[in-house]
């Protein structure tokens, strides 16, 4: 009997837990660990920042669901992992500390064969000064409570517009090396939608501000992209949506601090800059959730399991080595810990071996670089091919040692469809697929991607089709019948 315990039911985390409880025998355990009682999906809360979803339609209780499939879910946070067990036990275990059901605060060793770290982001908008929702001056979307207080906040905003007073509105990235430019385009694109749909463009200065060296770089380096019989590099196909909706953006900048109504920035070149604000959202930084590990003594082998941004060591290769000798082998193909083989890492929770995107240094010595993005697509994909390989182990198809499944996101695409408007008939999206995500410059040495596979088309069909995901991945992730035939 084999026990694997996943922590977290995000996209990875619920897709690892789900595939193995449908292809492993109730002689083995699944037992999900997530502080989060609700699975949410995340790209709808675009939807709900902007008042054209509910939250409770991105989302669903996990403990029902579980309990009906045969997880044991427990809600609560893991907060140390022994990966050679210790403290009176023979097996690897992991700590910890419940959040919810009725045993808030009680602690509990959970003992495991195979340990699945699907943790994603900690939202980490305490490294930003007065960034964020709780603390801060700015709204998020990162989660379906914040995206519901964005929209409630927004709503302000268009009451005084519809008053006749000007606002400004800026959306962004809220560090210097904070990742998903995905998001924040999407929600721009999405207020610029709700703004004009009422008529009340005119008195909105919008304005995008992101890390990016160009916009349309989204953490990926960019990339060129066959649009309309072309190839256009995506910081034309970026720029022409804002210029035809008169949205300003401010690249290169690296904000450090948010005032109540005063976003300050320092630019590449060295300068501290200001941006006024009514109405801000801002993506803040992510880290690892800051999990601890300990050898068999009580010794702290955190390293071993954690970069110092919290994110899982895996399969990469984390020499470090200028920009221009980056390779697309340094990616990890299995997402697998290369001491303690029996714990994986798939999603956003692995430490990518370095950035995707050039990184670029002011002359006071602030990098500004996005951070890898791992976007819904490969996070389920690596989730998937986790439950793929524990399978095969534990029925002795594979060995910890020579794992068959791959996804490396050098080697796989990606599908993104951009929302820049809701609406069935007046809605809008620009649809895009990578190939591969992390560019390839040896076996594409033109554009670092292949050309057939790299594409973008904006319209109303992609409105449809973002539509639809949202239906489809719902339908998906709460085990309606034949969801294990929806691609991840
Ligand atoms: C607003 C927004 C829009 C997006 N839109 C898109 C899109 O259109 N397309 C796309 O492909 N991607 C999109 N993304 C990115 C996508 O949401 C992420 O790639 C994806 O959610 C990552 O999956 P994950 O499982 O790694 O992390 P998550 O989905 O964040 O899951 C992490 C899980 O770990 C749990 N957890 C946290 N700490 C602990 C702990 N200590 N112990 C146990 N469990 C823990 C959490 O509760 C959660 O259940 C978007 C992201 C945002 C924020």
């Amino acid at each position: 009997m084999a026990k694997i315990v996943v922590l977290g039911a995000g996209i990875a985390g619920h897709t690892t837990s789900t595939y193995l409880r449908k292809w492993l025998g109730k002689k083995h355990e699944v037992i999900v660990v997530s502080p989060n009682s609700k699975y949410q999906w995340v790209p709808s809360n675009i939807w709900v920042g902007v008042g054209r979803m509910k939250p409770e339609e991105v989302y669903f209780d996990l403990e029902p669901k579980y309990k009906k499939w045969g997880i044991d879910f427990k809600q609560a946070k893991a907060t140390s992992i022994y990966p050679e067990g210790g403290s009176g036990h023979e097996k690897p275990f992991v700590k910890i500390e419940y959040v919810g059901q009725g045993k808030a605060g009680e602690t509990e060793e959970v003992e495991y064969d195979f340990l699945v770290n699907a943790t994603g982001p900690q939202l980490r908008f305490d490294k930003t000064e007065g960034l964020g929702p709780q603390n801060g001056n700015t709204v998020s979307v990162c989660s379906f409570d914040h995206a519901a207080h964005a929209w409630a906040e927004l709503q302000k905003s268009i009451k005084k517009m519809e008053a006749g007073e000007k606002q400004d509105i800026v959306i962004g990235i809220g560090h210097p090396g904070a990742t998903c430019q995905g998001a924040a385009f999407e929600y721009v694109l999405n207020v610029y939608h709700e703004i004009d749909r009422r008529g009340l463009s005119d008195l909105a200065n919008i304005t995008y501000i992101t890390n990016e060296y160009e916009v349309g770089d989204f953490a990926m380096g960019g990339a060129y992209i066959k649009y309309g019989g072309y190839i256009t590099p995506t910081k034309v196909f970026t720029e022409s949506f804002f210029a035809e909706r008169e949205i300003l953006w401010i690249k290169r900048a690296g904000v450090y601090k948010v005032e109540k109504d005063k976003i300050h920035y320092e630019n590449l070149k060295g300068e501290y800059k200001e941006i006024h604000y009514d109405f801000a959202m801002l993506i803040p930084a992510f880290s690892g959730p800051g999990i601890k590990a300990f050898d068999k003594q009580g010794e702290d082998i955190t390293p071993k399991l954690f970069k110092p941004n919290g994110f899982m060591v895996v399969d990469a290769d984390y020499t470090k080595k200028p920009y221009e000798e980056w390779k697309a082998s340094d990616w990890p193909e299995v997402v697998q810990n290369p001491d303690y083989k029996n714990i994986f890492a798939p999603g956003i929770a692995f430490a990518p071996p370095h950035t995707i995107s050039k990184p670029f240094t002011t002359p006071n010595g602030t990098t500004i670089v996005p951070a890898p993005p791992r976007t819904g697509m490969p996070s389920g994909v690596m989730g998937k091919i986790v439950a793929q390989n524990i399978r095969d182990v534990i029925k002795g198809k594979a060995t910890l040692d020579k794992l068959k499944h791959k996804a490396s996101m050098a080697k796989m695409g990606a599908a993104c469809i951009v929302s820049a408007g809701y609406g069935m008939t007046n809605g809008m999206a620009a649809t895009m697929t990578v190939f591969p995500i992390v560019q390839n410059w040896e076996k594409y040495p033109e554009f670092g991607r292949s050309l057939t596979y790299t594409m973008g088309e904006p319209g109303l069909a992609g409105h449809w089709l973002k539509w639809f995901m949202h239906y489809m991945f719902l339908h998906k992730a709460k085990g309606y019948p034949f969801w294990w035939l929806l691609p991840e």
